[in-house]
């Protein structure tokens, strides 16, 4: 079922116009029917055009919880890469685009509600699996969930984890820095005004934020945020005083943070340089990109029981850490945690697999969980 799902090309769009191979649409409709062949009511809820999320509820004897099994339909692109849709098998490993990350789990997903089904399994609530499109970009799929619900009770995102149980990740925010000049001939220079040489000072006055972050207390999972410049860009031609330079920044957000409090201390940052300088002009745009924290207590039943199962069916006991991306997670509402087969190293690159061996345990543990909070 993963080889199948692999074959089907999801390639995010990332900006480009929405077409075959291009989308969630393709493998969006396998998984639906994947999903009626083992007994879900189906959903399929198109986002935007050829953009769906796709929920399956498998209803059980009586009122309980939900618990939601969840992973992302669209993969990264496949510039460069060869062959990315064979989904061979060798030496144990399932090689291809969007194997770990992350058509493994979804079709885990489905394994656990054959199993269920066809073993008429007793169990109460609701167990809801979800392919979700977009996470790659813009994660539009998530964010229509969180608009629209439903909400559920807890949830399990099958990320690559590596088998490990991950109850938190830091947040993101992107935004943009401009600075603005006076254009005129580079032999004239000092009539002019160089935003280049603004964003230098405007650099220079980020230099410390590192410093400052890491000296504030560590969350004990995801550790201290983190600013990092990205891109820049700025001026036309060598012989031209340039009015215009702009950069990205990236700012990973721990739990706790607000973005009023990442703004705020952008703000003093820029005041200060602004305040050195009357030429300096400038202007902040964001958030350019944005996504929340999660920050799941260790003592939840759904961190405990993803732990105790990852215990039972490894025969080792879990390891517990913080999931180093962000994730379609907190947009569901609930309690959850990221855990899935595959190793985030592999995720994205030209060489991506996920270890057989990974893919049956985490069934395993699926399934264990699935019993067990809905019992
Ligand atoms: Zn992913």
């Amino acid at each position: 079922m993963t080889q199948e799902l692999i074959s089907i090309p999801s390639v995010n769009p990332f900006g480009q116009e929405p077409g075959v191979g291009l989308r969630e649409q393709e493998v969006g409709l396998r998984y639906a029917e994947l999903l009626t062949e083992v007994g879900c009511e189906v959903l399929v809820d198109e986002v935007s055009a050829g953009r769906p999320n796709v929920i399956g509820v498998l209803k059980g004897s009586r009122p309980g919880p939900t618990l939601l099994l969840t992973g992302h339909l669209d993969t990264v692109d496949v510039t460069d890469y060869d062959d990315p849709f064979t989904a061979r098998i060798e030496d144990g490993r399932l090689y291809g685009r969007g194997s770990c990350d992350m058509k493994a789990a979804l079709a885990a997903f489905v394994e656990v509600a054959r199993v269920i089904n066809e073993h008429d399994a007793d169990f109460a609530g609701e167990l809801m699996i979800a392919g979700i499109a977009d996470e790659e970009d813009r994660m539009i799929g998530s964010v229509h969930w969180s608009e629209h619900g439903p909400v559920p009770d807890f949830a399990v995102v099958g990320e690559p984890t590596s088998l490990k149980v991950c109850p938190a990740h830091k947040g993101q925010y992107g935004a943009k820095f401009r600075t603005f000049g006076t254009a005129v001939h580079s032999s004239i220079r000092s009539e002019g005004v160089n935003a280049i040489e603004k964003m230098a000072d405007l650099i220079a006055g980020f230099a410390d934020y590192n410093d400052e972050l890491d000296s504030r207390p560590a969350h004990p999972l995801c550790g201290n945020a983190t600013f990092s410049i990205g891109t820049i860009n700025g001026g036309e031609v060598m012989s031209t005083v340039p009015n215009f330079c702009e950069i990205e920044a990236d700012r990973r957000m721990v739990p706790g943070e607000t973005v009023d409090q990442v703004l705020a201390e952008y703000n003093d940052r820029l005041h200060a340089v602004a305040a050195a300088d009357s030429e300096f002009r400038y202007e902040l745009d964001g958030p350019t990109m944005s996504s929340a924290v999660l920050d799941t207590p260790l003592d939840h039943p759904i961190v405990t029981t993803v732990a105790d199962e990852t215990e039972t069916v490894l025969g080792t006991p879990a390891i517990i850490e913080a999931f180093t991306g962000a994730t379609d997670a907190p947009n569901f509402h609930c309690p959850a945690v990221i855990m899935g087969p595959g190793s985030i190293a592999q995720a994205h690159t030209l060489d991506e697999f996920v270890p057989l061996s990974e893919l049956e345990a985490a069934t395993k543990i699926y399934l264990r969980v699935a019993l067990s909070l809905l019992s």
